[in-house]
């Protein structure tokens, strides 16, 4: 049993984040390219989800892509230009991390650590980045079952880390039209079965930028507690991820109907 994950033995986590909240009733949008291309890339967008409402930017920096040849990104050249980024906006970062040489840096300039699907049963991984201290983003692999997603949450609990934040970011499926399957059902059955705060990510889950914003808006109707979506000046020219990247005025018209639905809600502005 996962014991220390489970909803059974402690009342809601609110995992916080500089001045943001995970968990308390709230819809926290997290926003920003899938990678880290170039300072004014991370700052123009930056600037842009700032002034939209996003509570936290995103940009991937150590990028775990399939192919080999693919680019990698800047390594730790991007985590400075997001903690950079991030202090101009005042908005608190996330950045992925791969493997574990990685967590000096990244611990001390980007505000959350992000595991991503690939590495969500990366066991030393995911001990190492609870030891940090810092409040980690946790996202489901593709495969893995509701329980496994909670076991992997448990060994960074057992390190005394209780700042983690789970993420439904689409499973694998047998039709291509999405590139993956948004499973809003479990992330809803999560709820239920853990403390810790569930967002959404609808841009790894359907590959499709026009899918976002309606998916965004289905997730914060059902109660979960926010959402991470990508977001590029060009998309036709994102270096990872395009074709789900959202522009600056289509991530504003996302916010501007996120806005309504929560206030009739009343989920806390
Ligand atoms: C990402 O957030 O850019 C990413 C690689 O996500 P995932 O681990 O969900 O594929
Ligand atoms: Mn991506």
């Amino acid at each position: 049993m996962y014991k220390l994950a489970s909803l059974q033995t402690q009342s809601k986590t609110v995992v916080s984040v500089g001045s943001v909240r995970f968990g308390d009733g709230g819809f926290a949008m997290i926003a920003g390219p899938c990678a880290v291309e170039s300072q004014d890339q991370i700052g123009a967008t930056a600037a842009a989800v700032a002034r939209a409402g996003a509570a936290m930017l995103r940009g991937g920096t150590y990028k775990p892509r399939t192919s080999p040849y693919a680019f990698q990104g800047l390594g730790d050249t991007g985590v400075m230009l997001i903690a950079a980024a991030g202090e101009q906006t005042g908005l608190p970062c996330v950045t992925e991390v791969l493997r574990e040489h990685q967590l000096a840096l990244t611990s001390k300039y980007v505000d959350m650590l992000q595991i991503g699907a690939r590495n969500m049963q990366n066991f030393g991984l995911l001990e190492a980045a609870a030891k940090t201290g810092k409040p980690i983003l946790l996202k489901r692999s593709a495969s893995a079952t509701l329980d496994e997603l909670l076991y992997a949450a448990e060994y960074i609990l057992l390190k005394g880390n209780e700042n983690v934040v789970l993420c439904e970011r689409g499973i694998r499926g047998f039709d291509p039209e999405t590139r993956n399957v948004f499973d809003l059902g479990g992330a809803l059955r999560l709820k239920e079965l853990t403390h810790l705060p569930v967002i959404a990510d609808p841009s790894h889950a359907t590959g499709r930028s026009s899918l976002v914003e309606p998916l965004v808006l289905a997730a914060a109707a059902a109660g979960l507690d926010g959402a991470i979506v990508e977001v590029h000046p060009n998309p036709a020219q994102a270096r990872c991820d395009a074709a789900q990247a959202l522009d600056l005025e289509a991530f504003g018209r996302l916010m501007n109907r996120l806005a309504p639905l929560k206030a009739s809600l009343q989920i806390p502005a």
